[in-house]
């Protein structure tokens, strides 16, 4: 595979391994709406409680005794939690999960971060209806900045080698050697 393909691919699969992996947990775990992934989730094992948090807390991912739970700030409203329980089930499922290829292993904070807003938007893009949308929106507006992150980003990762190759191409370059 030539070396600019598989920039290509192991790119899009950073970027898009996460609203994937939102498909798929959505679809085992027969989540219909935003409102139902509670009790979704308890379904599923998942322990889902609501305490008192610091305010600049929406909520944290932990297994606790091989549980996994989703502890929420009850102070926030149910726009918000809409947003948090997503982005909370992303972090068991792309990070905390034991059983998973420790290849993907431990991210550094912030692209930890991202991974789980990313799930999180796409959960509820797959879930929301129209009112529910906007009103998560109004609530968590990094959401947009994260939808948009993610599309430049992938048009980045196709564009760019694109680009090297066509301007290598136009000015007569070697281009770079396909690996064996
Ligand atoms: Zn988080």
């Amino acid at each position: 595979m030539s070396s600019s393909l598989e920039f290509i691919l192991e790119g899009l699969e950073m970027i898009l391994a996460p609203g994937a992996e939102a498909m798929t947990v959505q679809q085992a775990l027969g989540v219909r709406s935003l409102a139902d992934m509670p009790t979704a989730l308890k379904r599923a094992g998942y322990e889902v409680c609501y305490v008192d948090l610091p305010d600049k807390v929406s909520g944290f991912a932990q297994v606790i005794e091989g549980q996994p739970h989703i502890v929420l700030n009850r102070a926030k409203s149910a726009e918000h939690t809409h947003f948090t329980v997503p982005h909370e089930l992303g972090h068991h499922v792309l990070h905390l999960d034991a059983s998973r290829d420790p290849q993907l292993g431990l991210p550094s904070e912030g692209l930890a971060e991202f991974q789980a807003h990313q799930f999180a938007t796409l959960c509820i893009l797959l879930l929301a209806n129209e009112r529910e949308r906007e009103d998560v929106l109004n609530e968590n507006p990094e959401l947009l900045l994260v939808a948009a992150t993610s599309l430049l980003m992938t048009a980045g990762v196709i564009l760019i080698p694109l680009i090297v190759h066509l301007w290598s191409s136009l000015c007569g370059l070697p281009r770079p050697v396909a690996e064996k």
